[in-house]
């Protein structure tokens, strides 16, 4: 008999009820005993839920109350020094330290680095190896969950992240060692896990090793195969786990690894299954995910039928099905959702229906495709209701795309040439200052939007409030004296769906919450369509910030690549032609934002980075259409108009040549953090626009000093010649209170005073 099962469901509940939770902990509001209660809710309602949709085992360990990087942290004992003693049974409260830091001893206790897992959106807490470290087990709570499926009467299939992605993921702090000279004990520790398992009654451990679609040197290749060497015995059988792409040269290797079998991406990399048919040890599981795991839409099932029905005939029980990776980065239940359009919403299929697509698929597999004739019928039908949908395809955008040319995308002249214009159009000092975009969204601010959305404040009444918010921000920075001023943002709440709302072509959930970290969910966009813009979406409120004040005021836009991969986008064309119908709405707003005369235009790109591909080799393709999108949207400008891009974030040493391709008059990027050292890249490679290096971090409520800010700003005209520097924060400021913002920025004006004092011009 084929087998069913899932690689993890997404634990926040449907109603969040898990975020609710973490929150009141953390507030003091509940006990910890009332928190791990709704967490064995979720995870039995979770299991029920996975079984009753036909799996033949179940997922423990996916369910996680901070992060799953982390518990896999400290079921081994890598608990930083400074959050206790080693040895120490670490307890709730270290974990979410950890995880948050200490407020009491913030010096002390600043939490751990998060960072992407992957190219998802969500983020992992990075395992920190300290000197001396000395991985431990401590495994109770795994083998607890492990008991409570079990006492449920399921099979209960633990989810593991392997040794090597667990190394790959960490970072060796204060000592000179290879992440890879730690194998041997991490392995041994693995090891007593698996053993424990084994008495535990578990027959299959789930073993992620994701990295295996990423680039590896020989030595981490090497590692795998005495890893598992090592691993061979004494322990349940392994399915080794991979997802988000082609194994590529790493599938063979993958294939002969002494593991009992292994589980294959195929709706990012499909060309996999035949040559893992081929080198697969005829003893071996071969588990296909086959259901997007990635994406929102329904499954072609009847052309997936078409493909795995020799594979079933093959293999027969070898064959398990799946998803493609965990259901962790799509939401709960679709048909929570009533407000959207029904020929779209029958196209959707978020966790649990995708679980019902991977039990369909078995059975259609074990009893015949005419056993379930009716629900094959009934999915064909909504994925054609879907596709026949008009907003799919507008001739005036297919026309338009049809008709982008190379001059769409490149300004009319060189940066030098435009600079002179802009200088004498602009007027600005030397070591110009200004901001990111938002300032703080208050609670009056955050009231006044809901009130609107929920009809009890009338527009007028919402317009008027916003534009008194917008007048105090624009006075609040005439009085702070910065040089080129912002409208602050306050009639959004997210960069992406403020603007996604505004344009044709998407869709928004009500309960569509994906977790980004911890108890943080954002309900990204859906793409179902060719995207236009039916009219001009920030130019009143442009407009009116600018008739306030001399002083040049910023047009604020996401950029195209941002819009795209912060939504969940349609499958029925590639990317990048999804990506160019953004940059074309987003070029029209420029060119309305130049004509109401707003002199400096600015296009946000934060996820540029993360959007790169996981192999190298993919990267040029990515950049090279990510940066034209970029460019069709900002290039048809006259010279006099300046263009800004901000992205946050300080790795830029892979990407600077694509950043310097944008072409954009200005970057302002983060640096705070790093103490400037990233613009190391930027004089390497003599980068040749204006940048402002963030002089401090948004993140942190500490007030920055005058003479830090000085020093920072002294340190990039090192390798920056002066009369291109910004003096700007690293990011927005939406999430500080004034009483922060003011005090900090006219520490950062005085800086930037003290700095033309002493310029040689
Ligand atoms: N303009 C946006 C802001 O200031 C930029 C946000 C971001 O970089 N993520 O909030
Ligand atoms: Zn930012």
């Amino acid at each position: 008999m084929i087998s069913a099962h899932n690689l993890g469901f997404p634990r926040i509940g449907g109603a969040r009820e898990l975020k609710w939770a973490l929150e009141r902990y953390w507030r003091g509001e509940i006990p910890s005993a009332v928190l791990q209660t709704t967490a064995s809710e979720l995870r039995s309602r979770h299991w029920r839920l996975q079984a009753d949709a036909g799996l033949d085992n179940v997922p423990v360990g996916d369910f996680s109350l901070y992060d799953q990087v982390l518990d896999h942290s400290l079921m081994f004992g890598v608990v930083p020094s400074r959050f206790g003693a080693a040895g120490d049974m670490p307890t709730l409260d270290t974990y979410f330290a950890m995880a948050r830091g200490m407020a009491a001893k913030p010096d002390v206790g600043f939490a751990s680095e998060m960072t992407k897992w992957f190219d998802t959106n969500y983020h992992y807490l990075v395992p920190e190896f300290e000197p001396e470290l000395q991985f431990n087990l401590h495994a109770d709570a795994l083998l607890q969950q492990v008991g409570e499926a079990q006492a449920m009467g399921l099979s209960a299939k633990p989810v593991v992240i392997g040794p090597l992605t667990y190394l790959w993921l960490g970072k060796v702090k204060r000592q000179a060692c290879a992440k890879l000279d730690l194998l041997p004990d991490l392995v041994r520790v693995y090891a007593r896990l698996f053993a424990q398992l084994k008495q535990a009654g578990v027959e299959w451990v789930q073993v992620d090793e994701p990295i295996l679609a990423l680039d590896l040197s020989a030595e981490w290749r090497q590692a795998f195969e005495s890893a598992y060497t090592q691993l061979a015995t004494q322990r349940p059988k392994l399915l080794l786990t991979t997802y988000f792409g082609d194994l590529r040269e790493h599938l063979r290797l993958a294939c002969h690894l002494p593991v009992d079998g292994l589980h294959l991406d195929l709706c990012r990399a499909p060309q996999q299954l035949l040559p893992a048919m081929d080198w697969l040890p005829s003893h071996k599981v071969l588990s296909l995910g086959v259901v997007d795991g990635r994406n929102i839409w329904r499954g072609d099932l009847t052309g997936l039928l078409d493909t795995l029905d020799p594979v079933a005939q093959q293999l027969g029980d070898r064959l398990w099905l799946a998803p493609s990776c965990s259901l962790l980065h799509v939401p709960i239940d679709c048909s929570a959702e009533h407000t959207i359009d029904s020929a779209i919403r029958g196209g959707l299929a978020f966790a649990v229906q995708k679980l019902e697509e991977v039990g369909l698929l078995k059975r259609a597999l074990a009893e015949g495709h005419a056993a379930v004739e009716h629900e094959l019928r009934a999915a064909e039908h909504a994925i054609a209701m879907r596709l026949a949908h008009p907003a799919r395809l507008r001739p005036v955008v297919r026309e338009r795309v049809a008709g982008v040319n190379d001059a769409m995308a490149r300004r009319n002249t060189g940066y030098a040439q435009r600079r002179q214009v802009q200088r004498a159009r602009l007027q600005l000092p030397l070591f110009p200052t200004t901001t990111i975009g938002s300032f703080p969204q208050t609670a009056e601010i955050r009231s006044a939007r809901r009130n609107y959305k929920h009809g009890e404040l009338p527009l007028a009444g919402y317009e008027d409030a916003m534009r008194q918010h917008i007048a105090d921000t624009i006075r609040r920075q005439e009085a702070l004296q910065l040089d080129v001023l912002v409208h602050g943002e306050a009639e959004r709440t997210d960069m992406v769906e403020y603007f996604g709302e505004q344009l044709d072509g998407f869709v928004f959930t009500q309960q569509g919450w994906v977790q980004s970290y911890g108890s943080r969910c954002v309900k990204p966009p859906i793409i179902h369509g060719d995207v236009a813009r039916p009219r001009a979406m920030t130019v009143e409120w442009a407009r009116y910030a600018q008739s306030l004040t001399d002083r040049p005021v910023k047009g604020m836009l996401t950029g195209p690549v941002t819009i795209l991969q912060w939504s969940f986008v349609r499958d029925d064309q590639p990317r990048s032609d999804t990506c160019q119908q953004i940059a074309l709405a987003l070029r029209d707003e420029v060119s309305d934002l130049e004509r109401a005369g707003i002199a400096i235009i600015q296009i946000d790109e934060p996820a540029l980075r993360e959007g790169l591909p996981l192999r190298t080799s993919d990267w040029p393709a990515y950049l090279r259409w990510a940066v034209r999108c970029f460019r069709i949207a900002s290039a048809g400008v006259d010279d006099a108009t300046q263009i800004h891009t901000h992205m946050c974030y300080a790795e830029f040493n892979d990407i600077i040549d694509a950043i310097a391709q944008l072409d954009a008059d200005v970057i302002t990027i983060e640096t705070a953090r790093s103490d400037m050292e990233l613009l190391e890249a930027f004089s390497g490679f003599a980068y040749p626009n204006e940048i402002g290096p963030g002089v401090y971090d948004i993140h942190s409520p500490a007030i920055p000093e005058t003479g830090r800010m000085e020093g920072l700003m002294r340190k990039a005209a090192q390798s920056i010649p002066a009369e291109r520097l910004w003096v700007n924060p690293d990011c927005g400021l939406k999430t500080r209170a004034w009483g922060e913002v003011e005090p900090a920025l006219r520490n950062m004006v005085a800086a930037a005073r003290r700095l033309r004092e002493t310029a040689v011009n």
